[in-house]
């Protein structure tokens, strides 16, 4: 019989469990001390551990040979009965389905009962913040006089949206998003019993995907084990989740490089015409980028990257300053807000895509400043023709020139990022001086697109 990989490798001991190390530690104590409290609350976003560590517990405590490690035995009776989902005294429910007075009222009438054959009734109640307010304050008056061997599991995604009186009962714990590398091996154990031929940045590119959730990413796995004859490749991932393909990001490196502004159009065509999502193409963007920053940083990459990304890597990370990256990465993002407002996708990913090609003929902000003192100095300036292009400035030249040289009283100051405040020009200002003065803002005002606040 087909099971799904989330099911199949569900974990059946505390130990075959990934990443929840101190969790685990805590409740076999609990265990250890026999100070099991009548209310648990585990909140954590998707697929991080929550109802299987509370399967795992229910199990534990209801085991009649439990390890020497405090291990549920998996062979008794009761054991038996929770991994096939059959059991009388673990009672699963899924609190977005039952989630009305009623529901919370057939719990409060049965737990009176005695357990049948275990020692602990338990009630595990999934997504717990779904329940109404009066199905809250009915579970609330079972928290306050729990009967002797009734517990209480819950799990929620969103934890805030539950009464404090309910968490106030509870002992809380949070489990956090699971390490790239924590899924990866997972994943790889996975592929090995299934003897699957796996590409090792394929298993983090599905982990990555997956965003800190071991489900999501055994899903993910399942269903490209399903549907792909062949090894899996980090191509194939990216095809089948639609994610554009490195190589779009490799092309543009180089168009921004030779500033071909034709490019916008290509890329975008090449876009639109696969089917591509635009969010999904500004989301590898942003990755790239920040790929690049980190490499031009010096810092370790969260990524795997194959050789040949490696080398494509090394050569577009040459063509940027850190600046730039940095402007890049900060104009695709301030994108992310009006994507869903704006009707002409396509139209949009051309003006953001021509604005990152022209970006090398963008002259930093930091350079109209000291541009903008020395005239105010009265030193000679150079025409705008000359100006410097930006990787001749050094960073710690320019926080000087920006520190020492520019006090409030000045006609001009930053304000933040992005915005100049402008002042008229000091009155000893000469002829020639106003005229350049007035070219350079006229500069700035076509760099800052508008941002300049009137
Ligand atoms: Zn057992």
């Amino acid at each position: 019989m087909y099971q799904s990989l989330p099911r199949k490798y569900r974990p059946q001991t505390f130990q075959a469990l990934v990443g929840q190390e101190a969790i685990v530690t805590t409740l076999k104590n609990a265990l250890k001390y026999n100070r099991v409290a009548h209310a648990y609350l585990f909140c954590g976003s998707r697929g991080t551990g929550k109802t299987s560590v509370a399967r795992l517990f229910a199990k534990a405590l209801n085991c009649s040979h439990l390890t020497a490690d405090f291990e549920p035995c998996n062979q008794c009776t009761s054991c038996q009965e929770i991994t096939a989902g059959r059991s009388l005294d673990v009672l699963e429910i899924d609190g977005a389905s039952n989630r009305g007075i009623d529901d919370i009222r057939q719990i409060n009438e049965t737990v009176g009962y005695a357990s049948s054959a275990g020692k602990y009734k338990i009630y595990i109640i999934d997504e717990v913040h779904m329940l109404t307010k009066e199905a809250f304050n009915a579970l609330l008056k079972t928290l306050e006089e729990p009967p002797p061997n009734v517990k209480f599991f819950f799990a929620t995604t969103e934890p805030h949206k539950m009464p404090a009186t309910i968490i106030s009962r509870c002992q809380r714990f949070d489990f956090g998003r699971l390490s790239t590398e924590i899924i990866v091996h997972k994943l790889r154990s996975i592929a090995s019993d299934q003897k699957a031929n796996v590409e090792d940045a394929a298993l983090e590119l599905i982990a990555h995907l997956a965003e800190g959730g071991l489900r999501d990413a055994e899903s993910l796995f399942d269903q490209l084990l399903c549907y792909s004859d062949g090894p899996i490749t980090y191509d194939s991932v990216a095809k089948s989740v639609s994610l554009s393909p490195r190589s779009y990001y490799f092309r543009l490196d180089e168009a921004i490089a030779d500033r071909n502004l034709s490019f916008a159009f290509t890329l975008s065509e090449e876009i639109f015409s696969s089917g591509k999502e635009i969010a999904s193409f500004l989301d590898g963007l942003v990755e790239h980028l920040r790929t690049l920053l980190l490499l031009k940083l010096s810092l370790p990459l969260s990524t795997y990257l194959s050789e040949a990304d490696k080398k494509s890597y090394s050569t577009s990370e040459k063509l940027y300053s850190e600046e730039e990256c940095l402007y890049m990465l900060d104009y695709v993002m301030g994108w992310y807000k009006e994507l869903s407002k704006i009707p002409f996708k396509q139209s949009m990913l051309e003006m953001i895509l021509l604005h990152l090609l022209r970006s090398k003929q963008r002259i930093p902000l930091p350079t109209l400043v000291r541009r903008l003192i020395e005239i105010d100095k009265g030193q000679e300036v150079a025409t705008p023709a000359t100006i410097a292009p930006p990787a001749e400035v050094s960073k710690e030249k320019l926080v000087e020139v920006q520190s020492t040289a520019l006090p409030a009283s000045k006609s001009f100051a930053t304000t933040s990022k992005d915005e100049i405040a402008i002042a008229p020009p000091p009155p000893e200002t000469t002829r020639s001086q106003q005229s350049r003065y007035d070219t350079l803002l006229r500069f700035a005002a076509i760099e800052l697109e508008g941002s300049v606040k009137p």
